[in-house]
């Protein structure tokens, strides 16, 4: 049995919840950029794999945590590959994290603002929800590809706050990327919270500063 995260439940009005990582396993689109688009991209150029990787891996490393990485008509265009038919073709393993329905149904129960906060592109969203049914927990959902600035950024959560009214001491923000916790943290939303294995087939995380998630049945 794991320790309850204990939370003044009564304080959180809005709780923002990122999506790859935190509610849905991270071991999908690690699978898709790391193993599944090389072996495309090595018979597309008739490369071998080793390659590949190595060629995307230095592309991905040039614009990794800006809104570009995270746009994947941006990818379709720059590698002249179908990235969203490619995504289709290993979607059954997009999963939800354990117990991830039951809090969002606690926090329906609870009444609480539920806003999904995803770098994720409209496309990927799309994918992902064909397959795991969370659309209907959600008041709102944004994606920083229509605030114009990636989470991680610097003046995301003024963007934000200029779309969406929300009070800073009352909010809950859930994310398993650090860098994304700390622009989170210097806009001082009241509680954050990280995620101890965002991909569940690789190592734990160290969340340093941050308290982490092993299992959201921890939080209700
Ligand atoms: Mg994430």
């Amino acid at each position: 049995m794991l320790d309850k995260i204990s939370l003044d439940w009564q304080k959180i009005h809005t709780v923002f919840l990122d999506m790859d990582g935190t509610l849905l396993d991270l071991h999908y689109d690690n699978h898709f950029w790391l193993e599944h688009m090389p072996t495309r991209y090595a018979e597309k150029h008739q490369l071998q794999p080793d390659e590949a990787k190595k060629q995307l891996t230095s592309r991905y490393e040039k614009i990794k945590g800006t809104l570009n990485w995270y746009c994947i008509d941006h990818w379709s265009e720059q590698l002249e590959m179908d990235v969203p038919a490619l995504k289709q073709e290993v979607f059954e393993r997009i999963k939800a994290r354990d117990n991830v329905m039951p809090f969002l149904d606690f926090l329906r129960q609870k009444k609480k603002h539920i806003i999904l906060l995803t770098n994720a592109h409209p496309k990927t969203i799309r994918i992902k929800f064909q397959q795991v049914s969370i659309e209907k927990y959600f008041d709102k959902i944004i994606t920083s590809h229509e605030i114009g600035i990636a989470k991680e950024e610097a003046g995301f959560w003024d963007k934000l706050h200029q779309t969406l009214d929300f009070d800073r001491q009352s909010s809950l923000f859930i994310d398993d990327n650090l860098t994304v916790l700390r622009a989170a943290q210097q806009y001082n939303i009241a509680y954050l919270l990280a995620i101890h294995q965002p991909d569940s087939q690789q190592g734990v995380m160290d969340t340093e500063e941050f308290t982490a998630i092993k299992c959201f049945q921890q939080l209700f």
